[in-house]
Protein backbone atom coordinates (compact mmCIF):
# COMPACT_ATOMS: atom_id res chain seq x y z
CA UNK A 1 0.00 0.00 0.00
CA UNK A 2 1.31 3.34 -0.83
CA UNK A 3 1.25 5.24 2.09
CA UNK A 4 2.76 9.01 2.34
CA UNK A 5 3.45 10.98 5.82
CA UNK A 6 2.16 14.10 6.08
CA UNK A 7 5.41 16.69 7.15
CA UNK A 8 4.63 20.42 8.50
CA UNK A 9 7.51 22.60 7.67
CA UNK A 10 9.06 24.19 10.35
CA UNK A 11 9.71 27.43 8.31
CA UNK A 12 5.96 28.47 6.83
CA UNK A 13 3.80 25.74 8.17
CA UNK A 14 3.09 24.38 4.93
CA UNK A 15 1.68 20.91 4.88
CA UNK A 16 4.00 18.34 2.52
CA UNK A 17 2.94 14.83 1.55
CA UNK A 18 6.08 12.50 1.50
CA UNK A 19 6.85 8.72 0.94
CA UNK A 20 8.28 7.09 4.41
CA UNK A 21 11.51 6.50 3.08
CA UNK A 22 15.35 7.17 3.95
CA UNK A 23 14.91 9.14 1.06
CA UNK A 24 12.64 11.92 2.24
CA UNK A 25 15.42 13.34 4.27
CA UNK A 26 16.26 15.44 1.72
CA UNK A 27 12.92 16.79 0.87
CA UNK A 28 12.22 20.39 0.39
CA UNK A 29 8.94 22.27 1.17
CA UNK A 30 6.46 22.55 -1.39
CA UNK A 31 5.63 25.80 -0.30
CA UNK A 32 8.96 27.86 0.53
CA UNK A 33 11.81 25.19 -0.67
CA UNK A 34 13.06 25.15 2.82
CA UNK A 35 14.77 21.27 3.63
CA UNK A 36 12.16 19.83 6.26
CA UNK A 37 15.20 17.72 7.89
CA UNK A 38 17.81 20.06 7.89
CA UNK A 39 19.35 18.64 11.39
CA UNK A 40 19.38 21.91 12.61
CA UNK A 41 15.48 21.72 14.27
CA UNK A 42 13.39 25.42 13.75
CA UNK A 43 12.39 27.43 16.84
CA UNK A 44 8.83 27.73 15.47
CA UNK A 45 6.31 30.12 16.20
CA UNK A 46 3.26 29.24 18.84
CA UNK A 47 0.63 29.11 15.09
CA UNK A 48 3.80 26.80 13.31
CA UNK A 49 4.07 24.95 16.93
CA UNK A 50 0.37 24.39 16.82
CA UNK A 51 0.33 23.00 12.47
CA UNK A 52 2.66 20.35 13.59
CA UNK A 53 0.90 19.22 16.58
CA UNK A 54 -2.38 19.11 14.73
CA UNK A 55 -1.30 18.44 11.24
CA UNK A 56 1.59 16.17 11.64
CA UNK A 57 1.34 12.38 10.32
CA UNK A 58 5.08 11.74 11.85
CA UNK A 59 5.83 12.05 15.88
CA UNK A 60 6.80 15.36 16.85
CA UNK A 61 9.37 16.41 19.44
CA UNK A 62 9.46 19.82 20.92
CA UNK A 63 12.41 21.17 23.14
CA UNK A 64 11.28 23.74 24.99
CA UNK A 65 14.17 26.14 25.94
CA UNK A 66 15.01 29.48 27.10
CA UNK A 67 17.82 31.92 26.06
CA UNK A 68 18.92 32.03 29.59
CA UNK A 69 19.41 28.39 30.42
CA UNK A 70 22.24 26.74 31.20
CA UNK A 71 20.93 23.36 30.90
CA UNK A 72 19.33 24.37 27.40
CA UNK A 73 22.41 25.22 25.54
CA UNK A 74 24.21 22.56 26.55
CA UNK A 75 21.33 20.59 25.55
CA UNK A 76 21.34 22.15 21.99
CA UNK A 77 23.97 20.35 19.88
CA UNK A 78 22.35 16.93 21.61
CA UNK A 79 19.38 17.64 19.96
CA UNK A 80 21.05 18.68 16.77
CA UNK A 81 22.72 15.27 16.45
CA UNK A 82 19.81 13.79 17.83
CA UNK A 83 17.86 15.25 14.93
CA UNK A 84 20.23 14.09 12.82
CA UNK A 85 19.66 10.21 13.59
CA UNK A 86 15.63 10.14 13.88
CA UNK A 87 14.61 12.32 11.14
CA UNK A 88 12.91 11.66 8.94
CA UNK A 89 10.51 8.99 10.79
CA UNK A 90 10.18 12.32 13.59
CA UNK A 91 10.27 15.53 13.32
CA UNK A 92 12.51 17.93 15.33
CA UNK A 93 11.36 21.26 16.55
CA UNK A 94 12.23 24.34 19.08
CA UNK A 95 10.29 26.00 20.90
CA UNK A 96 11.34 29.54 23.09
CA UNK A 97 9.56 29.82 25.69
CA UNK A 98 10.20 33.27 26.36
CA UNK A 99 9.06 33.87 23.76
CA UNK A 100 5.95 31.56 23.05
CA UNK A 101 4.91 32.30 26.63
CA UNK A 102 0.86 31.40 26.28
CA UNK A 103 2.21 27.97 24.47
CA UNK A 104 4.46 27.03 27.30
CA UNK A 105 2.01 27.68 29.63
CA UNK A 106 -0.88 25.73 28.13
CA UNK A 107 1.73 22.81 28.29
CA UNK A 108 2.15 23.50 31.71
CA UNK A 109 5.76 23.74 31.03
CA UNK A 110 7.03 23.74 34.75
CA UNK A 111 10.97 23.46 33.89
CA UNK A 112 13.33 24.12 31.13
CA UNK A 113 14.68 22.15 28.98
CA UNK A 114 11.79 19.99 28.60
CA UNK A 115 10.93 18.07 25.75
CA UNK A 116 7.61 16.44 24.91
CA UNK A 117 7.09 13.80 21.71
CA UNK A 118 3.68 14.11 20.12
CA UNK A 119 1.80 11.84 17.79
CA UNK A 120 -1.44 12.42 16.31
CA UNK A 121 -2.29 15.63 18.08
CA UNK A 122 -1.71 13.69 21.66
CA UNK A 123 0.99 14.32 24.03
CA UNK A 124 2.75 10.84 24.35
CA UNK A 125 5.68 11.72 26.11
CA UNK A 126 7.49 14.15 28.30
CA UNK A 127 11.02 14.21 30.00
CA UNK A 128 12.53 17.45 31.95
CA UNK A 129 16.51 17.96 32.33
CA UNK A 130 19.90 17.98 29.94
CA UNK A 131 20.09 14.94 28.21
CA UNK A 132 23.02 13.54 25.90
CA UNK A 133 22.73 12.79 22.11
CA UNK A 134 22.26 9.30 23.03
CA UNK A 135 19.65 9.83 25.61
CA UNK A 136 17.28 11.63 23.52
CA UNK A 137 17.33 9.08 20.52
CA UNK A 138 16.66 6.33 23.38
CA UNK A 139 14.08 8.48 25.10
CA UNK A 140 12.35 9.32 21.77
CA UNK A 141 12.70 5.56 20.13
CA UNK A 142 11.19 3.89 23.59
CA UNK A 143 7.70 5.89 23.02
CA UNK A 144 7.72 5.83 19.40
CA UNK A 145 4.67 4.44 18.42
CA UNK A 146 4.93 1.03 16.52
CA UNK A 147 3.35 2.24 13.54
CA UNK A 148 6.34 4.59 12.45
CA UNK A 149 9.48 2.33 13.97
ZN1 LIG B 1 7.82 25.83 3.97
Amino acid sequence: MAQQNLVVCSKCGGVNRLPPARSAKNAKCGKCGNRLFSGHPEDVNGRIFDDHITRSSIPVVVDIWAPWCGPCKMTAPAYETAANELEPDVCLIKLNSDNEQAVSARLGIRSIPTMILFHGGREVARTSGAMTAGQIVRWVRDHLPMATA
